[in-house]
């Protein structure tokens, strides 16, 4: 195929419905079929990235190979598709703005009026295609953040509206909306959606396809009710997409109303007899084989908002655990402690004993810190399988400094920035870039090489001596005292030669106790689980 289709996902009635994974969905039927299949994520806010942004409201930061700090729904893209994204893959309205702006500057524009329209839509058609041609995708998804009628997103639309007029035959419009069952009527209401189809066509898009979210499937009277009244050209085209046990079986959800047919009608690509679906099969059987129960731990402190719990903060480190434990025919039950319990009430502490093993992920700040530390103790005086993912990792050489080593006041400068014993600290470059607020896309970010101590179990895991992962940090482990935690038994396993930075610590004479500074996490696939993950729960299986 020498032409990229483009199948636009745009939300409409409520947002966190799951557009992002039926986006990955319907990108992994495609990749099934043998295709080549990009995904992007626009989103409509003036931040530039999503790295300035709090993870409580915002949910996690996802970075790419070459370190941009992405919305999450790259990660969805990159588990259901198996593939890497970059930045280009990324767009938001500061982004757009930004380079509009220095375009004109540099006087790119040759002395013409800069306008809101029609350059600003050039600007976003103009990254879509980049994108495209980058990822040579044969299919690129683009899902819109946010729902229809919002002021933010119009000229995303208004982008995506001018590239169906110019190649109508390569551009689809798939509006994915909710149908709410308000308890006192005990019925799916439809008319949400068909105010979504309408605030759509009012921006000159009409949705080829409507993917129905709800709590259960969508009925005969209702599927037609939505086809004639959003002016669909069949009912087929109204897709049902109820509420599922594991948002990997939305693929065959989807698939079973002919989704992908549909599409590849709509948008003239022949499906053939190519076939790529063995491996995903595969993960699907195992997962749903998956019986014996494994409990995890997981102290940080992006956990509440409100009365709510909000776990979207760690999607990444949540799917990692799930890849990993399915792997081993297990199902994975997570608990969120927040740190700060521990703090309140010392004895709560004795809990995780409870638990097959403990992970602390990534976080920032000082608040729960203590408490974070008391539960690493737990972990390596209990052989309690641990695994720190970044922060996690400082922390824990900050717990082996203080309790090993006798140094009571090792901290992580971060948090404590007069400590004579600052284990972890911070090189000049980053501290240049804190005390002058240059906080955005400035932290050590991104794909960096790690070798390893060929003699640790994390060597024996990777079955590698080089491997390469993704980082998001500030702050480094403080070389002055590598050779004292090595001695003393938190192993130096990996380090980054070209800066001489530590990358891993494990500890000796534990079942499972390893620390990295960055984020393995984020290269975990279903179809791939993470060796490091899948270390942890095979110790914690025992
Ligand atoms: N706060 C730590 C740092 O900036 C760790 C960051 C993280 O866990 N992602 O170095």
């Amino acid at each position: 195929m020498q032409k990229t289709k483009f199948i636009f996902v745009i939300g409409g009635v409520l947002s966190g419905v799951g557009k992002g994974v039926t986006a990955a969905s319907i990108g992994r039927i495609f990749k099934n079929y043998g295709f080549n299949v990009s995904a992007i994520k626009i989103d409509p806010y003036i931040n530039v990235d999503a790295g300035t942004m709090n993870p409580v409201e915002h949910g996690e930061v996802f970075v790419t190979e070459d370190g941009d700090e992405t919305d999450q729904d790259l990660g969805n893209y990159e588990r259901f598709l198996d593939t890497n994204l970059f930045s280009t893959n990324y767009m938001t309205t500061g982004r757009v703005y930004l380079s509009v702006i220095e375009k004109e500057r540099n006087m790119a524009y040759k002395g013409r009026c800069v306008q809101v329209v029609p350059h600003i839509p050039m600007e976003i058609i103009a990254r879509i295609k980049t994108a495209a041609e980058k990822t040579k995708a044969d299919v690129m998804v683009v899902e819109i953040g946010g729902t229809v009628g919002e002021y933010e997103n119009i000229l995303f639309l208004d982008a995506a509206r001018m590239m169906k007029l110019d190649n109508p035959d390569d551009v689809v419009f798939v509006l994915v909306s909710y149908l709410p069952i308000p308890s006192h009527l005990g019925e799916m209401k439809t008319k949400p959606t068909q105010h979504a189809a309408r605030t759509l066509n009012n921006c000159g898009i009409q949705p080829d396809f409507i993917v129905a979210r709800g709590q259960f499937e969508l009925d005969q009277p209702r599927r037609e009710k939505l086809a004639f009244f959003c002016w669909m050209q069949s009912k087929e085209d109204v897709i049902s997409a109820p509420d599922v046990e594991s948002i990997y079986d939305i693929p065959a959800v989807l698939e079973k109303q002919k989704f992908g047919h549909l599409l590849a009608k709509r948008l003239k690509i022949k499906l053939n007899k190519r076939n790529n679906s063995a491996e995903w099969d595969k993960f699907i059987i195992k997962m749903k084989s998956a019986k014996k129960k494994i409990k995890i731990a997981v102290a940080g402190k992006y956990f509440a908002t409100g009365n709510y719990t909000l776990s979207d903060s760690y999607i990444s480190v949540i799917q990692a655990v799930k890849h990993a434990a399915w792997s081993l025919g297990a199902e994975a039950e997570m608990t969120w402690i927040d740190s700060d319990d521990f703090e309140k009430d010392s004895k709560k502490i004795q809990e995780l004993a409870n638990f097959d093993a403990l992970i602390v992920p990534g976080g920032f700040g000082t608040r729960g810190i203590e408490g974070i530390i008391s539960a690493i103790r737990f972990a390596r005086e209990n052989n309690l399988p641990y695994l720190g993912l970044c922060y996690g990792m400082q922390l824990a050489t900050v717990e082996f400094a203080r309790n090993v080593l006798g140094l009571k006041d090792a901290h992580t400068i971060e948090v404590n920035t007069k400590t004579k014993n600052p284990i972890i600290h911070i090189n000049q470059l980053q501290a240049q870039n804190v005390s002058k607020n240059r906080y955005g896309g400035t932290m050590r970010l991104g794909a960096y090489d790690c070798a390893l101590d060929e003699n640790s179990k994390t060597a024996k895991l990777y079955n590698m001596k080089k491997i390469s992962e993704r980082h998001r940090h500030r702050y480094e482990f403080n070389n002055a005292y590598r050779e004292m935690i090595d001695k003393a038994g938190l192993k130096v396993v990996g380090i980054n030669k070209e800066k001489d930075l530590v990358e891993i610590v494990e500890l000796k004479n534990h079942p499972f106790f390893v620390g990295t500074q960055f984020h393995p996490e984020l290269k975990s696939r279903p179809t791939h689980p993470h060796p490091l993950f899948v270390g942890l729960i095979k110790t914690a299986l025992k």
